[in-house]
């Protein structure tokens, strides 16, 4: 058996769950319920990211201890997550002690092997992006790119990061793995990152407190990313259970938004081998929702929560459209209209309306009683076709092109019964024939859209008579054609996906 660890960026406490951390957060459930389905062991992560100084200053605000305002955040994005039906195996929060443990020991381990010193850093540092500016960094004024604010100028005593040391070890890594980072373009942009000169970086600081404290100096807490990094080798045991961490590290897969790469494909991998450790084995790197249509056109992703839209359209619809429509790696446009035409066309024209024919026809030509399929279907080299595709595009992190797939033997199973119109048919052999590969179809792809939509995975699996639950199938063995046995009680029941009118 293999194992499969698959990471979320932890999400910074301080901002409200919205569509485009539901977009990463569902892609990664979608690969983790994959991987569960051909039979993988899965450690599926995700948390929250909860130190930092916009944290302390907010709770201050609020007259609160930053924890205690925290504890009141974190739960937001575990119920996100709950709503968008998602099946995370650990929810790891960095205010937890045992990630302050692992903090403490992954950072004393690089501080052990010389890799870091103290020094006074002078700069312009932006509080709300809680980092220091190089001077040509900054807009004409000397404005903070992202904010356009002016900057504070701080001088500090800080322990630095011998980042320098690691541009050619990083090189050379990244010419030994060549398909670590995904897609090529942004393993491209992170080498050429590297290949243009690394400093070192300044990991601490004293004028806040809200952190882990360095543990050989308590003056100093450790600067909120490397902190938040560290979360995804806390959550399998660094530090605490040896044989733990080392059966999960480093074969993991960190799935990110672009706006991170430095850190996870630059910093993160250096941090890595300072402490003695590999770096991690893959990263896909994803693109961004552009809002698009006019319905939304005056509001911006991060206003649209997961919960708004679960409520318009449905949690599974909801979930298909955001691993469909944005393939992982590029930009992709994200609106009302979108995911209402591809609700239309594909759930409710397509899926919904396979199952509501075949169960109806079942009924009016079989009593009820779903037929066997026939070996010798059209279909069966289709559907053998369809997860060999499949199984390749979940492989590649490709979850639109996947789902493209299963929607080809949807596609052409109707296409099938509209030719033979067994409801036209006198019953008997052929009818039979026709609506049990039907039925064996409907087995098929309740299976294979496990990873995008298991509450409609399970509602398919219970019309069509079978018992058990199609995520416990295993694939491929419950992917050859002929599974679905025949003599069971199909249901016609309501449409699964009405259609839609706006
Ligand atoms: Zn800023």
């Amino acid at each position: 058996m293999s194992r499969y660890f698959i990471t979320t960026p932890i999400y910074y406490v301080k901002d409200a769950p919205h569509v485009g951390h539901a977009y990463s957060t569902v892609n990664a459930d979608a690969l983790a319920r994959w991987h569960r389905l051909v039979g993988d062991d899965v450690f599926f992560l995700t948390g929250t990211d909860e130190h930092g100084q916009k944290v302390a200053r907010a709770a201050e605000e609020q007259g609160m201890a930053p924890l205690e305002w925290t504890d009141q955040l974190s739960p937001r994005f575990a119920e996100a997550w709950a709503g968008l039906d998602i099946a995370n195996d650990d929810f790891i929060r960095t205010t937890e002690p045992r990630h302050r443990v692992a903090v403490q020991q992954f950072l004393s381990r690089i501080n052990d092997n010389g890799y870091i010193y103290k020094d006074t850093y002078r700069g312009l540092y932006c509080v709300p992006c809680e980092r220091y500016y190089a001077a040509d960094e900054l807009l004409p004024g000397g404005f903070c790119p992202d904010h356009r604010i002016p900057l504070e100028e701080l001088e500090e005593e800080n322990y630095f990061f011998k980042l320098s040391e690691f541009q050619q070890p990083l090189i050379d890594w990244y010419a030994a793995h060549p398909g670590a980072v995904v897609p090529e373009p942004k393993r491209n942009e992170a080498l050429s990152f590297i290949k243009g000169g690394l400093h070192d970086i300044s990991i601490t600081r004293t004028s806040i407190d809200w952190g882990v404290r360095v543990p050989w100096d308590d003056a100093h807490v450790f600067y909120v990313w490397y902190d938040a990094l560290i979360n995804y080798v806390t959550a399998i045991g660094y530090g605490q259970d040896q044989e733990r961490f080392d059966e999960w590290w480093p074969s993991v897969h960190h799935l990110i938004g672009k706006e991170i790469i430095r850190f996870h494909c630059v910093w993160w991998p250096a941090m890595c081998m300072a402490a003695g450790i590999d770096p991690p084995a893959h990263v896909q790197v994803h693109g961004w929702l552009l809002l698009g249509g006019d319905k939304m056109s005056n509001s911006s992703v991060n206003r649209i929560s997961p919960a708004e839209l679960t409520e318009e359209y449905g949690v599974d619809p909801v979930r298909y459209h955001l691993l469909r429509d944005v393939p992982l790696g590029s930009d992709g446009e994200f609106s009302a209209e979108g995911i209402s035409a591809r609700y239309n066309a594909d759930l409710a024209n397509n899926l919904g309306n396979l199952l509501s024919r075949v169960t109806t026809v079942v009924g009016s030509k079989c009593d009820g009683v779903g037929p066997a399929p026939d070996p010798d279907s059209r279909l069966a080299g289709v559907a053998a076709d369809v997860l060999a595709e499949t199984t390749a595009a979940w492989d590649a992190g490709a979850p639109h092109l996947a789902l493209e797939s299963t929607w080809r033997l949807i596609h052409e199973t109707n296409a099938e019964l509209e030719t033979a119109e067994p409801w036209k048919a006198e019953p008997g052999p052929a009818v039979d024939a026709v609506l049990g590969s039907a039925l064996e179809v409907l087995r098929l792809v309740a299976v294979l859209v496990v990873p995008a939509m298991p509450s409609t995975a399970r509602e398919i699996w219970r019309r069509i008579g079978l018992s058990g639950a199609p995520a416990d199938q295993r694939l491929p063995a419950a992917g050859v054609w002929g599974g679905y046995p025949g003599g069971l009680a199909v249901e016609k029941g309501a449409p699964l996906f009405p259609r839609r009118k706006d």
